[in-house]
C-alpha cells in the first residue's frame, strides 16, 4: 500500500517553510503598523455559516463545499473562505460591543479548502492571509484596506500590479441593475452555458463571474452597474476614487467585476499579477470588498464591515519567479565537532549552554569522523565551529573556528559557558 496526499493538496517540506514564514512575518508586521489584530477561529463551520453567505448559486456553496456530517449529525463544512468564520465569531463574541474601537480591525491566516479541479494556483486545500474591519461605513476605510493590499504586496517586492475596481452598490442598486442584466441576457438564454442559464433567474449578477468563455462573450456588452447606482451608492464609489487619487494609487473600474461570493456589496476589488509565473496571463492574487449586511445576516446588530483574502499559494508563485526579492538564508550559528566517546557528554552540555545563551547550535550524533562533521557545518552555513578532542577536554578548551575566514584561536570552556557572544567579540 503506498500513501499519497489527497489530490489538490501538498507538503511544505522542511525546505520551504522559511518562505512560508517569510510571508507570514511580514504581513503580521504590516498589519501591526495598521493597528489589526489576530483572530484564530475554527478550520470547521456548521455548513450554514457559509452556505447562507456566500450565495446558494455560488461557485463555493454549489460545487465547492467540504461538508460532511459529524457522528453527532452536524451538518459541518470545512472552511472555503475566511470572511464568514470571523464574521460568526464577530457576533457570537458580541466584538461589536461599545468597549471595542471601531474600526474592530482583525487578520487571520490559515487553510481553506475548495473542491475545486486542481491546476497551477488552483488547489483544494490552499491558505488566505485575509483582514476584516467592522463597524465604520466610511469610504476612507475602503482606500485604507486597498491601500494596506497594495502595501502589502510592495513589501514582498511585486512589481507589475493592477488594482481593478469597481462597485455593487447598496440593496436598491443591485435590485435596479439586476432587472437590467435579466432583460440584457434573456435573449442569449440560448447561448448561455448551463450553470448561467440557471443562474439568470435566480442571481443574474453571477452570470457575470462566470469562467466560461461563450458566456464572458456576451457578457462583455452588458449594462453597467454603475449607470444604476442609487445617489448613495454612486456617492460612495466617488469618494473611494478620489480618495485612491489623493494618496496616488492607480486603478482600473472593471464594471463587469462582481466577484465569486454573494455577500459583497459597495466598493469591491481586485489586484492582478502578469508576473511570469502565470505566463504573463493576469492572475488575481489578492481580493475583496465591503460586505455590510452580513454581520446582520449572521445575527448580529447592524455593522458595515470590509475586508480582502490573499491566496498565499499564488504569492509564493510570483516570488519564487521573481526569486531576487527572496533571502531566505538562515545560517548556522554555532556547530560542534566532538571527536571521541570520552568527549559526548562535553559537547552535549556545550551545544545546550549556547543555545541557552541564544546561539543556533547543532552538533554531531553518530560519532563522525571530523572531516565529516566539518562537512556538515558547511553545509548548514556555520558561521562558527567549535572544536572539542579529549586532548581540549583536559586542557578545559576548545578550538575556535570563523568559518568565513578560516581563522582558528583556542578557546576556554569556562569563557564559552560564561558567555560566548563576549568571546566572539574578542576575537575580532
Ligand atoms: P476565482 O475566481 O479565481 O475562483 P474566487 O473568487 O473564488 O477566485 P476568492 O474567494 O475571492 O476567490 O479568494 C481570494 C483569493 O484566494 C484569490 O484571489 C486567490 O488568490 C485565492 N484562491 C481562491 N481559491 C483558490 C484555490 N482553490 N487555490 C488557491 N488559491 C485560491
Ligand atoms: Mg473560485
Amino acid at each position: 500500500m503506498k500513501y499519497q496526499r489527497p489530490k489538490g493538496t501538498f507538503d511544505i517540506l522542511p525546505e520551504d517553510s522559511a518562505k512560508w514564514q517569510y510571508v507570514e512575518k511580514k504581513a503580521r508586521e504590516l498589519f501591526k503598523k495598521y493597528r489589526y489584530q489576530e483572530m484564530r477561529t475554527p478550520i470547521f463551520e456548521s455548513f450554514e455559516v457559509f452556505s447562507r453567505t456566500s450565495g446558494e448559486t455560488s461557485d463555493i456553496v454549489t460545487k465547492e463545499m467540504y461538508d460532511f456530517y459529524d457522528k453527532g449529525d452536524r451538518h459541518i463544512t470545512l472552511r472555503p473562505e475566511g470572511t464568514a468564520g470571523v464574521v460568526r465569531s464577530f457576533v457570537e463574541n458580541k466584538l461589536y460591543g461599545p468597549e471595542f474601537q471601531k474600526p474592530v480591525k482583525t487578520y487571520y491566516m490559515g487553510p481553506m479548502f475548495r473542491y475545486e479541479r486542481p491546476q497551477a494556483g488552483r488547489l483544494r486545500e490552499f491558505h488566505q492571509i485575509g483582514v476584516e474591519a467592522f463597524g465604520v461605513d466610511s469610504p476612507t476605510l475602503d482606500v485604507e484596506v486597498i491601500a494596506m493590499a497594495i502595501d502589502l504586496l510592495q513589501n514582498f517586492g511585486l512589481k507589475s500590479l493592477k488594482l481593478a475596481l469597481n462597485t455593487l452598490g447598496d440593496n436598491e442598486s443591485r435590485t435596479n441593475y439586476r432587472q437590467a442584466l435579466i432583460d440584457y441576457l434573456e435573449p442569449y438564454e440560448d447561448q448561455l452555458s448551463a450553470d448561467s442559464k440557471e443562474r439568470l433567474h435566480k442571481n443574474p449578477l453571477r452570470v457575470l463571474d462566470s469562467k466560461d468563455q461563450a458566456d464572458q462573450k456576451i457578457v462583455a456588452d452588458a449594462p453597467s452597474i454603475l449607470d444604476h447606482l442609487t445617489p448613495a451608492a454612486k456617492e460612495h464609489f466617488e469618494t473611494v476614487k478620489s480618495l485612491l487619487d489623493a494618496l496616488g494609487i492607480e486603478y482600473v473600474v472593471d464594471p463587469n467585476m462582481v466577484r465569486g461570493l454573494d455577500y459583497y456589496n459597495h466598493t469591491i476589488f481586485e489586484i492582478m499579477s502578469d508576473s511570469k509565473a502565470f505566463g504573463g496571463k493576469w492572475t488575481t492574487v489578492c481580493a475583496g470588498g465591503r460586505y455590510n449586511g452580513l454581520v446582520e445576516q449572521l445575527g448580529g446588530p447592524e455593522t458595515p464591515g470590509i475586508g480582502f483574502g490573499l491566496g498565499v499559494e499564488r504569492l509564493l508563485l510570483v516570488l519564487e519567479a521573481e526569486t531576487d526579492q527572496l533571502d531566505l538564508s538562515d545560517p548556522l550559528d554555532v556547530y560542534i565537532v566532538s571527536i571521541g566517546e570520552k568527549v559526548n557528554a562535553e559537547a552535549l552540555k556545550l551545544v545546550q549552554a549556547l543555545r541557552h545563551q541564544g546561539f543556533s547550535a547543532e552538533r554531531d550524533y553518530l560519532a563522525r569522523k571530523p572531516k565529516g562533521q566539518f562537512k556538515t557545518a558547511s553545509r548548514l552555513n556555520a558561521r562558527y565551529t567549535l572544536t572539542l578532542g579529549e586532548t581540549e577536554l583536559e586542557a578545559r578548551q576548545a578550538n575556535l573556528k570563523n568559518m568565513a575566514t578560516g581563522e582558528e584561536t583556542s578557546v576556554a570552556l569556562a569563557a564559552i559557558y560564561g558567555d560566548f557572544a563576549t568571546v566572539l567579540s574578542k576575537g575580532e
